[in-house]
């Protein structure tokens, strides 16, 4: 189940080149490719895992997240797209890797001539979803509604007759170099090599319906602003190819009491100057509920609290951040004549000179403690 590093399955470091992951990775696929190593189940997970890995490393964005997340960070773990890629979508990004179906050694393995016909996928769906600290804190199951083309029940195809079924037409053009062969998607059934035959009433000339679908999912905890999580074949379907593939771009709603800063929660804490100076049990919002805590008498403004695991989980694995409660001293802005007086009594009072001494740290020494 434990899914290796990407790093680790292309052979190479962190820090490798675009060039040398596009490298590592053409070099796995030769040697693993199902044509040379045909029922060979091992082989062929191999071949998955480099593809999988691959598409992730060679994509600026994705290698970003992964870096940064995981697996997690990128679909590879609790629900999202988990069983990786299929064979139609590795076959299809060969064409970025090898130049196109015809040209260079690799060609010969699709089975020669014509080239491999990539499968053409339905365009994906992409929904925000809004979260509150609490989900994201400890993870959610979500259920959100979305329209999807679906291929309509009863629908039938039959084999597209401008392009024979091979959803290219070729034509050839009269150049300086001479005859050129050039081959473009077919217009009339828009590449699938279908048409359709037969279709119920409220299908589109696709043979397509909107339906509306309630889908359900499983948000991890840990996630973040602006990272995007992908359910593959929940998209839009299409004739002749695969479903595309349910985005879900996550959205942060903003706690007025409570402040993320990565894993950890912060809150800011004001007690009163009497509390602080004679000790108190005070309560505090955390993400799961009301927490009683104590302040010790002798409290300084400034002062961290912190409460262990009382953060956010984080999403790659099983640790949990810490709540971190800043103490504020706070200074009382009205006075009544009795409270001036009781004050102004006590103003040359031993106790009550600053004395920092060496027992208090600075501001900066603090943050270097807790950060
Ligand atoms: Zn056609």
């Amino acid at each position: 189940m434990a899914k290796r590093d990407y790093y680790e399955v292309l052979g190479v470091t962190k820090s490798a080149s675009a060039d040398e992951i596009k490298k590592a990775y053409r070099k796995l696929a030769i040697q693993f490719h199902p044509d040379k190593n045909p029922d060979n189940p091992e082989a062929e997970d191999k071949f998955k895992e480099a593809a999988e890995a691959y598409e992730v490393l060679s994509n600026p964005e994705k290698k970003q997240r992964y870096d940064q997340f995981g697996h997690q960070g990128v679909g590879g773990a609790g629900g999202f797209g988990g069983g990786g890629m299929n064979m139609d979508d590795i076959f299809s990004q060969f064409g970025d890797i090898f130049g196109g179906g015809g040209g260079g050694g690799f060609g010969s393995f699709f089975g020669g001539g014509g080239g491999g016909r990539r499968t053409k996928k339905g365009t994906n769906l992409r929904v925000k979803m809004k979260l509150t600290l609490a989900e994201i804190a400890n993870g959610v199951e979500k259920k959100i509604k979305v329209k999807r083309h679906l291929i309509a029940d009863g629908v039938t195809f039959k084999s597209c007759s401008a392009c024979q079924g091979s959803g290219q037409v070729k034509k050839v053009v009269n150049t300086m170099l001479g005859q050129m062969v050039s081959a473009s998607t077919c217009g009339v059934c828009g590449g699938s090599g279908q048409i359709v035959d037969k279709k119920p009433a409220d299908a589109d000339a696709r043979g397509l319906v909107v339906k509306e679908e309630v889908i359900s999912i499983n948000i991890p905890g840990g996630v973040a602003e602006g990272m995007q999580l992908s359910m593959s074949g929940k998209g839009n379907e299409i004739p002749g190819g695969i479903a595309g593939d349910l985005l879900i771009v996550i959205e942060e709603i903003e706690d007025k009491v409570l402040q993320r800063d990565g894993n950890n929660v912060i809150y800011d804490l004001y007690v009163s100057f009497v509390d602080a100076a004679l000790g108190a049990s005070i309560e505090v919002p955390t993400i799961e509920g009301k927490v009683k805590i104590k302040i010790e008498q002798g409290t300084q403004s400034g002062k961290m609290l912190r409460l262990k695991g009382k953060g956010i989980k984080d999403i790659n694995g099983y640790t949990k951040g810490d709540q971190l409660i800043m103490v504020n001293v706070w200074t009382p802005t009205h006075l009544s004549k009795d409270e001036k007086e009781a004050l102004e009594g006590l103003r040359y009072s031993d106790n009550f000179k600053p004395d920092p001494g060496n027992s208090e740290k600075s501001f900066f020494d603090k943050m270097k403690e807790f950060f």
